[in-house]
């Protein structure tokens, strides 16, 4: 087969030539195609940043509750409602440091895992800032958790 062009530089200049006759005979046909990759892409990346997030959350959580990670109060597995807890408290303050969702977790790899997390569900974090005890451990140790209880219900008036 005889050869078109004798440079790459020229079949590149006709390739463009050509797209280009062929963008401006169908306007309105590349507009919609681009618009459609636009959208898939955007909905490709939010999913596989998605997947990347919750690799990263499960394989930080895995490291503070061996082997899978589970709330250390009631023992919840849905990886969708655990998270990181700051034992010392301040998490909130922290994160705003360090930055939120993804952004923490690489920051907990980055400094190889620091002591004094554990991880919690979302119920029972909220119930141990609210009350100091997750009333799942009335089940455990019910004068404990009665005082420490009775304590915060004085300090509401
Ligand atoms: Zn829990
Ligand atoms: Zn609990």
């Amino acid at each position: 087969m005889p050869k078109k062009y004798s440079t790459e530089k020229e079949r590149k200049e006709a390739r463009k030539k050509s797209r280009q006759a062929f963008q401006r005979q169908n306007r309105e046909k590349c507009r919609q195609w681009n618009r459609e990759w636009q959208t898939d892409n955007a909905q490709y990346r939010a999913t596989r940043d998605r997947e990347k997030n919750r690799e990263l959350r499960i394989f930080v959580l895995s490291h503070y509750s061996p082997p899978t990670p589970r709330c250390r109060c009631c023992g919840e597995t849905l990886y969708e409602f655990l998270h990181l807890h700051h034992k010392e408290g301040g998490g909130n303050k922290h994160r705003e440091e360090v930055g939120r969702g993804a952004n923490f977790y690489k920051w907990i790899i980055k400094q190889d895992f620091p002591l004094g997390y554990e991880v919690l569900c979302a119920n029972c974090d909220e119930a141990e800032g609210h009350y100091g005890i997750c009333p799942h451990k009335l089940l455990h140790h019910p004068d404990e958790t009665r005082e420490t209880l009775c304590k915060y219900a004085e300090t509401v008036k």
